[in-house]
C-alpha cells in the first residue's frame, strides 16, 4: 500500500462561522486546524463521538436504570421485613416505606431491624443497642416513649419505617 493510499487526504469546504469557531478551539489546544480536524473525525470514526440523539437515549436508559434501582431497593426492603417477622409489612407500613422511597430517603438494608426484642422483654436501639427493659404494661409504655426520645435525642432522627410500625403493632405479653 502507497502512503498516498495509507493516508488519503480529505478535503472540504465549511462555512466560515464553523471555520472561526473551531479555529479558535485548536488555537487553545495549540494544534492546527487541519489536526483538530483530523481529531474530531477520527474520534467520531472510532465511535467515541455521541450524536445528541444517542446522549438523550443514555439519559434515558440511565433514568429507567435508577428507577429499576429504587424500586429493587423498596421491593428488597419489604422482602426483608417478610423474612424477620413472617408477615407482610402493614399497609400504613408500606405507604411510608414507598413514600420514603419516592423522596429517596431511604433507610440503609441493615436498618430494617426490629427494636422490639420479645424474648428479653426489652427494646433494643437499632443505632448504638441500648436496651429499655420493662416488665409490666406500665413500664411497656415508658420503654417505647423512651426509646423515642432517646432516637430523637440520642441520634438526631425521627422513628423509621421499621420502628414505626413495629411500635404500632406490639403488646405487652403478659
Ligand atoms: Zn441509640
Amino acid at each position: 500500500m502507497s502512503y498516498n493510499q495509507r493516508y488519503p487526504i480529505i478535503s472540504f469546504r465549511i462555512e466560515s462561522t464553523y471555520k472561526k469557531k473551531l479555529q479558535t478551539e485548536a488555537t487553545n489546544k495549540k494544534l492546527s486546524l487541519s489536526d483538530l480536524a483530523k481529531l474530531v473525525l477520527q474520534d467520531y470514526a472510532q465511535g467515541k463521538l455521541i450524536s445528541p440523539k444517542k446522549s438523550l437515549d443514555l439519559e434515558i436508559a440511565q433514568a429507567r436504570l435508577e428507577k429499576l434501582k429504587v424500586e429493587t431497593n423498596y421491593l428488597r426492603m419489604k422482602n426483608d421485613y417478610f423474612e424477620k417477622f413472617n408477615k407482610p409489612l402493614s399497609d400504613s407500613g408500606t405507604r411510608m416505606l414507598s413514600r420514603a422511597v419516592k423522596h429517596q430517603q431511604l433507610i440503609s438494608p441493615e436498618n430494617t431491624q426490629s427494636p422490639y426484642d420479645e424474648s428479653n422483654n426489652r427494646f433494643q436501639c437499632v443505632d448504638c443497642g441500648n436496651c429499655f427493659d420493662f416488665d409490666s404494661v406500665e413500664t411497656f409504655l415508658t420503654e417505647m416513649r423512651e426509646y423515642k426520645n432517646h432516637i430523637i435525642a440520642k441520634h438526631n432522627r425521627d422513628l423509621n419505617v421499621i420502628e414505626k410500625d413495629v411500635f404500632g403493632r406490639v403488646r405487652f405479653n403478659e
